[in-house]
């Protein structure tokens, strides 16, 4: 599952109007510990605003594995690139591997996507064992292994339930929904493909009967743009988190104030770091060829989190890319440069 599966609008802020000036300092370290304590449930509910609650704590995207048993035709990370070409699975680490490497993380609050987690067979290990000091926000799955992989977790942990219509239909998922439902907190994301587009309404409908939440996400893609017309039938359906018109637009190449890399960092399955999921692409992925020609991509790579000497990165940095993904716009503290500067 991907960054579009967890996307939410990025916040750039001027300096004054940052929650962390609004924030007293005593309150911001009950927060911290009292985030500890909360249920799965009710701190998913506070992911829009994670990063204006909590400015400094560190967010982090592990993905397990880049494999998929599903190919959607818009999936980036599968289908139209297809990551476990830069990462196979004979270069997945294992759950052990993972739990050592994150005792050495400050503490961070995580979400593990990928490819389909599930897949990964050591996940349930994974969250069983993952270190007290981190917690984590939730798990994006397509819902397609049997329950009682999922139940193998023993913790009432938030999923995100992703929706692809190409590989499933909504009676079979509502009823791995309603299977699960007493174990877990789920909420259905679905990403509005133009086929998706006109169902968005059926759809949403049937969840709300079964009283489960819908988010529905934009179709992010370099290549596609949405009519008018689409624009229209997508806005009721999107919350205040999420704006198409700017998620879509791949011609900024402003200067952005950005904290990716100091309190965000996106794990890929053999434990290399990368400032933020869109660094990552910019990178490695063809669909990003184009944009990232002739670019200095250094920023974005960082350590791997199993090298010994590995650390998250001590300040902002500069970034002057289109900064299209929501899952890092949601994670990180992005700036116009111009503000910053004044
Ligand atoms: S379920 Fe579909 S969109 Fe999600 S990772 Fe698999 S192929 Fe990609
Ligand atoms: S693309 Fe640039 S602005 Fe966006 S999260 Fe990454 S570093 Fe920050």
């Amino acid at each position: 599952m991907l960054s579009h599966d967890l996307n939410r609008e990025m916040h750039v802020e001027s300096q004054t109007n940052r929650c962390e000036d609004r924030i007293p300092a005593v309150s911001k370290l009950s927060l911290i510990d009292l985030q500890k304590y909360l249920p799965a449930r009710v701190k998913y509910t506070l992911k829009p605003f994670y990063r204006r609650i909590f400015p400094n704590r560190l967010v982090a995207i592990l993905n397990p594995t880049w494999r998929c048993n599903y190919r959607c035709s818009y999936c980036p990370i599968v289908t139209n690139f297809a990551y476990t070409s830069v990462v196979p699975k004979s270069d997945e680490r294992s759950g052990e591997d993972w739990i050592q490497a994150l005792e050495n993380l400050p503490p961070a609050a995580i979400y593990i996507a990928g490819g389909e987690p599930f897949v990964y067979a050591d996940l349930p290990f994974l969250i069983n064992n993952l270190p007290e000091r981190h917690s984590l926000i939730g798990i994006v799955s397509n819902f397609s292994s049997p329950a009682s992989v999922y139940r193998k977790i023993h913790k009432r942990i938030h999923l995100n339930a992703s929706f692809h219509r190409e590989h499933t239909n909504s009676d079979e998922f509502l009823a791995k929904i309603k299977e699960l439902a007493p174990h877990f907190h789920i909420q259905v994301n679905i990403v509005a493909t133009p086929e998706n587009l006109p169902l968005l309404g059926q759809i949403s409908d049937e969840l709300a009967r079964s009283e489960v939440a819908l988010h529905v996400d934009p179709y992010v893609d370099v290549h596609f743009q949405y009519s008018t017309d689409q624009l229209k039938a997508l806005q009721p359906y999107l919350a205040h988190d999420r704006n198409p018109e700017t998620q879509l637009n791949f011609d900024d190449f402003s200067q952005k104030r950005c904290s990716a890399g100091r309190n965000y960092v996106s794990f890929s399955p053999d434990g290399s770091a990368y400032t933020c999921y869109a660094g990552m692409n910019f990178i490695h992925s063809t669909l990003y060829s184009e944009i990232a020609k002739g670019k200095d991509l250094s920023q974005y790579r960082m350590r791997n989190i199993f090298d010994p000497g590995f650390k998250m990165n001590a300040t902002d940095s500069v970034c002057s890319m289109p900064c299209n993904l929501a899952c890092d716009r949601d994670s990180a503290i992005i700036r116009p440069e111009s503000l910053t500067r004044r």
